[in-house]
């Protein structure tokens, strides 16, 4: 496996596997890496001939007072289980690769970008459609591999790469839970035991949403109570939002037809945690 710390170390890396019509996937990450990024390369790797995963603890896409300075680097285990995994080259680049001093280009993707996450993280998506478009315009995948984990972040990404012709396959894999349900995510590590004992409460209660949709509820309303108090049932929780949408628009729905999502936040002391489940309301 190839360590590449520069942007044009990656493209030149790029450049010689198109000229050999080799099929080129991309997983990116910001490191801390669990299962649910192990499946998301083992998928890329089952389905490309050349497998290059990112780890970029992306400045942008962080708001004042969030835990990008705390956010956990262990590049070394990272390496590791790409190592493992067969991945063919890892892109870790410094910060100032990716944002030298005159950079100032900023990628809004703006409908999708406002709503959910964007309202209790303003500029988020514009960090992340930011920093993706330079790793697709760098690697210049066939494919794209993004976890259902990330809703929002995926529907983002897949309309960005709509409306400018990125002209790369998205594919979104399932998230992968812990046997409790918890989705895994990089920063459960920073859950205290007590509050790790709490935190299934988040798929508890949208689980207690499609349970709503798949017994005839239709109401967006009555799914929404039904799942902040299934939430509300833990004192300690605080819920950013518990809402059913529609599965591309994420606009919120007054009703359930066809598929939908339901798309969570909470916070349990200092840790934010998200999570969704999809829905299917039959005829
Ligand atoms: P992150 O390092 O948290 O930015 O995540 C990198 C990629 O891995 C994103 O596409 C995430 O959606 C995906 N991912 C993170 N956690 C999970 C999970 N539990 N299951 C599936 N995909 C995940």
């Amino acid at each position: 496996m190839r360590i590449l710390r520069s942007t044009r170390r990656l493209s030149d890396w790029s450049q010689a596997l198109h000229r050999e019509g080799v099929i080129i996937g991309l997983v990116p990450t910001m490191g801390a890496l669990h299962d649910g990024h192990r499946v998301l390369i083992r998928t890329a790797r089952a389905s490309c001939d050349a497998v290059a995963v990112s780890v970029f603890v992306n400045p942008r896409q962080f708001g004042p007072g969030e835990d990008l300075s705390r956010y956990s680097r262990p590049f070394r285990s990272d390496a590791a289980l790409c190592r493992q995994e067969g991945v063919d080259v890892l892109f870790a680049p410094p910060p100032e690769a990716m944002y030298p001093p005159l950079f100032q280009t900023s990628i809004s993707v703006h409908r999708l970008s406002q709503r959910w996450e964007g309202e209790h993280r303003a500029d988020h998506f514009a960090g992340v459609a930011t920093v993706v478009t330079k790793l697709l315009s760098l690697t210049r995948p066939h494919k794209t591999f993004f976890g259902q984990k990330d809703y929002q972040q995926a529907i983002v990404v897949g309309q960005l790469i709509e409306d400018i012709n990125l002209g790369v396959k998205l594919v979104i894999h399932p998230t992968v839970r812990e046997q409790d349900g918890l989705a895994m995510s990089s920063r459960n590590a920073y859950l205290t035991p007590a509050q790790r004992r709490t935190a299934p409460i988040l798929y508890q209660a949208l689980l207690a949403g499609k349970e709503g949709v798949d017994a005839g509820i239709r109401s967006g309303s009555r799914i929404r109570t039904i799942m902040l108090k299934q939430a509300s049932a833990q004192p300690t929780v605080t819920v950013d939002y518990l809402t059913v949408c529609h599965a591309k628009t994420l606009e919120p729905l007054s009703r359930v037809r066809g598929k939908a999502v339901l798309l969570g936040a909470i916070r349990i002391g200092r840790v934010r945690l998200i999570d969704n489940v999809m829905v299917k309301a039959r005829q």
